[in-house]
């Protein structure tokens, strides 16, 4: 059965077909998906889908590029992070390209999920887009009080999967290592212990060859799995096995 580690289900683009969406997910060997608020609203909403559908588990934060509004918001997502299929704080972290929020308030917004995370004892789920070395430098920050997590949809070269490595966050693969242009992501994967690798969709985002351009949902993680096992030369069983036992040995609260 394959895993789904990060997903917005929430988003307008499910809002006409979600329940159709989901419940094909069963039948097609998706067993579980995490899906990841980026503010407020969603982060309630991916409450509400975990309760709803038993294979649906949440996470609930602010993402970088909601940031402005972090110290109104957080307190009610605090409130959020004890439910028991909350397994996670995030989407959180930096976006420098986009850079919808100032930068200066990011890094802010950022710190005080991860000071959540030491106060609930729970992982994050971390965006960093072109803001490596700070985002690098908060979760070396929090290495000492224990913090650890996802880097989600990861892009980035061996040598900084390396420092991701050693701070004991894990690394979670998407669509895009199917790309044709994916070479650094290849060498990434193919660097990547299988006991630290996730897959995840990001749907509607980022849909994987064959349906690159599509929009994306978790039962395209076959191809993404499929991908990876290609990459590490090891059966296809192999790497649910692991991708499986990895997702629970992060995300605690998942029964
Ligand atoms: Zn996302």
């Amino acid at each position: 059965m394959y895993i789904d580690a990060h997903a917005h289900y929430d988003d307008d683009r499910f809002a006409d077909d979600q329940a159709q969406v989901l419940s094909r997910l069963l039948q097609n060997d998706i067993s579980l998906v995490i899906n990841s608020g980026a503010n407020l609203e969603s982060s309630r909403q991916s409450i509400q889908l975990a309760k709803t559908y038993p294979f649906i588990y949440a996470c609930c934060g602010i993402h970088p590029h909601e940031a402005e509004s972090y110290i109104e918001d957080l307190p009610l997502i605090e409130e959020m992070l004890s439910h028991e299929k909350c397994v996670a704080i995030g989407e959180i972290g930096l976006d420098y390209h986009y850079e919808n929020t100032r930068r200066d308030i990011q890094i802010e917004a950022f710190r005080a999920h991860m000071d959540l995370a030491v106060k609930h004892q729970l992982p994050v789920v971390i965006h960093n887009r072109e803001s490596t070395q700070d985002c690098l430098e908060v979760v070396n920050d929090y290495r000492k009080d224990g913090v650890k997590g996802l880097f989600h949809c990861f892009s980035g070269s061996p040598e900084v999967a390396k420092i991701v490595l050693d701070a004991d966050y894990h690394i979670s693969i998407g669509g895009t290592v199917t790309f044709k242009n994916a070479k650094k992501v290849v060498e990434t994967v193919k660097y990547v212990p299988l006991d630290r690798l996730l897959t995840e969709t990001d749907s509607p985002y980022l849909s994987p060859e064959p349906n690159r351009g599509k929009r994306n949902n978790s039962s395209n993680i076959p191809y993404i799995v499929k991908k990876i096992a290609e990459i590490k030369n090891v059966p296809v069983e192999k790497v649910v096995k692991a991708v499986e036992q990895n997702t629970k040995e992060l995300f605690k609260k998942i029964k």
